[in-house]
């Protein structure tokens, strides 16, 4: 007799399904894959498939030989830290969300773009269905990376707090490159437009020179 297939065993056996697979989608795998470097793409596969270990699910399952972790968020030392307060609802996280707004604008300065709002949280994750502008992508992209390097040294405990404005600067750094990667990326490719024209215009005269108009 043939067994029965049902939907659980397939996922079981293959992993997740593919509209799983669509939903852990974000825009560092995608749209601006080639603007991060691998620690960063590594950093956004790892936040989309929820590596990262909170510390509600650290006290649920790892005891160490001190005990118990505490579940609570030493972020900000008030809530039980769990995905959904650690990705968007912990207040410290809030206050930097605050703080991009002028991250934002001095990035887009001299430039036309789209007003700063915070992100929604689809926004912060960078979900791939979701539309915005590619400073914004950026943006996000950086921030977000810098603010988890400093929740694991609070973490780990080689930091006490967030220290918003260092994290800022870092960010600015950071993106500072980004503009400068774009920038060499966009001449590269005006010398390779004005190499091909002048090939063109060189074989135009040769041409002609064959046939004996010039
Ligand atoms: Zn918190």
């Amino acid at each position: 007799m043939k067994p029965k297939t049902s939907t659980k065993l397939v996922e079981k056996r293959f992993g997740k399904t593919k509209d799983e697979q669509i939903a852990e989608l974000n825009h560092p795998m995608t749209t601006i894959r080639n603007d991060l470097t691998p620690k960063q793409r590594e950093f956004w596969w790892k936040t989309a498939h929820r590596v990262y270990m909170t510390n509600d699910r650290a006290h649920k399952y790892m005891v160490s030989e001190r005990g118990r972790t505490a579940n609570v968020c030493k972020m900000c030392n008030k809530h039980k830290e769990t995905w959904q307060h650690m990705e968007y609802g912990c207040e410290e996280l809030q206050k930097w969300l605050d703080r991009l707004e002028q991250i934002y604008n001095e990035y887009v300065k001299g430039k036309e773009a789209d007003e700063w709002k915070k992100p929604t949280q689809d926004e912060w994750r960078l979900k791939e269905n979701t539309e915005m502008s590619k400073d914004k992508m950026m943006v996000i992209a950086i921030a977000r990376w810098q603010f988890h390097k400093g929740w694991c040294a609070i973490n780990y405990g080689t930091k006490r707090r967030i220290d918003v404005e260092r994290l800022a600067e870092r960010v600015e750094e950071t993106l500072t490159t980004v503009r400068e990667r774009e920038k060499r990326r966009r001449e590269e490719k005006e010398r390779q437009d004005k190499e091909r024209d002048k090939q063109k215009t060189d074989e135009k005269e040769n041409k002609k020179r064959k046939r004996g108009t010039i």
